[in-house]
């Protein structure tokens, strides 16, 4: 297609040599136990960017019990909130002077615009300041009203060792939204990080050294989520896991996390809609869903891969969608002006487009794109900008997590049936809706089935607000008070004032 901005020389080059990566157990960088290794490709360029350790059991083993001593000989957990901030804000500004390093990292992992990747990075250092409030301002509860003779007050403590479980699409930021909030409440923790994107993960054990967290207080283990993750999901001394992923993998670390009863934190897939009115601001609303569907390549658990508009102004809204998609920047992620970068792996490529052609076999409209694209000079592991009409609300594309660049446009006429198409799928992350009627918004944000709803915006998010899903979205919340709770356990002490109590046992 010679009708899209493609974006193929860059300013920044690939290193010459990989990034070496090590797990960080109890303070030190260390191999694997038996010396294994893997490696990633980069999805844009095609070139080995890192070489990490490649972990197993025995590491997993190390690094629990590592976390499981800091946590209880309270190196962490007893020291005062008011230290504990201050190696949570000296961690942020490292983050902050080390931005370069990490985005250039995560760009040649996960095939992100170099752009993105800066904000991801510096950004975060945003969740570990916040965290550092948190844990300074939290504070548990008193009773004084229980009668003359009682007091009761109840506690928060933190919850003890906390496996950390993270995906390849936000790395950095994805981390920076649980590990800090953890060590704020004075947990221990053992992590992992997708092994596609282990290198920002990796290097953060630099920072959290130099800004003297102690030792085997953060622990991070590389490696697969066989045997890595499902290790770190069993173990009999962790205590509670938190998970972002896919649904499907959300619901085996459930089970497998049963048998020691321990917390379950899950972040998963969405499928979110953005319903447009006809009274709303189309060009707002239209660049906003462009952003929404392609920020990321799409794969965003907060994608705004479905829009439901009104009869009325379809036609006119999908025509402005696609003038707007032929001018966002696909391309070479290194260079700063791109917009839309390469997809994961060979794997999900062929996975996107075979969303598309069932789609077509089953009598949907291709309005932009559809197909698979070599970028020139780089390779071939990118995703045309994609519109889908004509889309039935029982058709695949419409229902699951596709996770690219691809756009299914379905149609409305009254509020119920949008908030019945919104509502429509097993998934239940966020919603949106484009109105300058105050009571369409309002009406549509209560009966939206998603842990957020946006009005007359996409994606705006801060760390003193709560993220999670509903349905099969997820359980739990993660950031702003909410999720920093979920790191808590909550203990009642009731005390008597004086000799007041009364026998149980009668006297004789
Ligand atoms: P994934 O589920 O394949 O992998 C996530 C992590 O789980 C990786 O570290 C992986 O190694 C590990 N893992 C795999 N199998 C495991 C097992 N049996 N036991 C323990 N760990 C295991 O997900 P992904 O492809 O890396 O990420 C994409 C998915 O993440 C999408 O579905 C997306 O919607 C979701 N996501 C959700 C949010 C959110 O906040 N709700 C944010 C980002 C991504």
């Amino acid at each position: 297609m010679t009708d899209l901005s493609i974006i193929s020389d860059a300013t920044l080059s690939v290193p010459a040599t990989p990034q070496e990566l090590r797990h960080f157990i109890n303070g030190k960088f260390v191999e694997s136990a038996d010396g294994a290794v893997s490696e990633r490709v980069s999805p844009s360029h095609g070139v080995v960017v890192s070489r990490a350790a490649k972990g197993s059991e025995s590491d997993v083993n190390a690094a629990v019990a590592a976390a499981r001593a800091a946590f209880d000989d309270g190196r962490w957990s007893r020291i005062s909130a008011k230290e504990r901030a201050q190696v949570l804000l000296t961690v942020a500004d490292l983050i902050e002077l080390n931005t370069e390093r990490f985005a250039l990292m995560e760009t040649l992992e996960s095939g992100k615009p170099i752009s993105q990747s800066r904000g991801e990075v510096s950004g975060a250092a945003d969740l570990w300041r916040y965290a550092a409030s948190l844990a300074r301002t939290s504070h548990g509860d008193s009773h004084n009203s229980l009668g003359d003779d009682m007091l009761g007050v109840v506690l928060k403590e933190p919850i003890g060792v906390v496996s950390i479980i993270t995906p390849w699409n936000f790395p950095f930021w994805i981390l920076s939204q649980k590990l800090p909030f953890a060590l704020a409440a004075g947990c221990t923790c053992v992590v992992k990080p997708s092994e596609m994107t282990p290198s920002t993960t990796a290097m953060l054990g630099e920072l959290l050294s130099a800004a003297g967290l102690p030792d085997g207080v953060c622990n991070i283990v590389l490696g697969y989520g066989q045997p890595v993750g499902s290790q770190m999901s069993t173990h009999n001394e962790v205590d509670m896991v938190t998970f972002t992923g896919s649904t499907a993998v959300g619901k085996r670390i459930s089970e497998l996390a049963s048998g020691t009863l321990k917390k379950v934190a899950l972040e998963l897939g969405g499928k979110n809609a953005q319903v447009i009115f006809p009274d709303a601001d189309l060009d707002d609303a239209a660049d906003a869903v462009t952003f929404g569907v392609y920020f990321n390549v799409g794969q965003c658990c907060n994608s705004s891969s479905r829009i439901i508009v009104h009869e009325d102004i379809a036609d006119k809204f999908v025509a402005k969608v696609v003038a707007l998609s032929r001018k966002v920047r696909f391309g070479n992620p290194l260079n700063p002006d791109t917009q839309v970068g390469a997809i994961v792996t060979p794997e999900h490529r062929e996975k996107i487009k075979s969303y598309v052609r069932e789609a077509v076999e089953s009598g949907a409209e291709v309005c932009l794109g559809g197909e698979a694209m070599d970028v020139p000079g780089i390779g071939a592991q990118f995703f045309q900008p994609t519109i889908i009409r004509g889309v039935s609300a029982d058709m695949p594309i419409a229902r699951e997590e596709v996770f690219g660049p691809v756009l299914t446009v379905l149609t409305f006429r009254t509020m119920d049936e949008a908030i019945e198409l919104a509502n429509d799928t097993e998934y239940g992350l966020s919603a949106g809706i484009w109105s300058d009627n105050i009571h369409n918004s309002l009406t549509f944000a209560r009966s939206a089935r998603a842990g957020t709803v946006w009005t007359n915006t996409w994606m705006d998010g801060f760390p003193e607000v709560a993220f999670g899903g509903m349905k099969q979205s997820g359980q739990g919340r993660e950031i702003g008070q909410y999720g920093y709770d979920e790191f808590l356990e909550v203990k009642s002490v009731v005390m008597r004032i004086g000799r007041t109590r009364q026998p149980w046992v009668k006297p004789a």
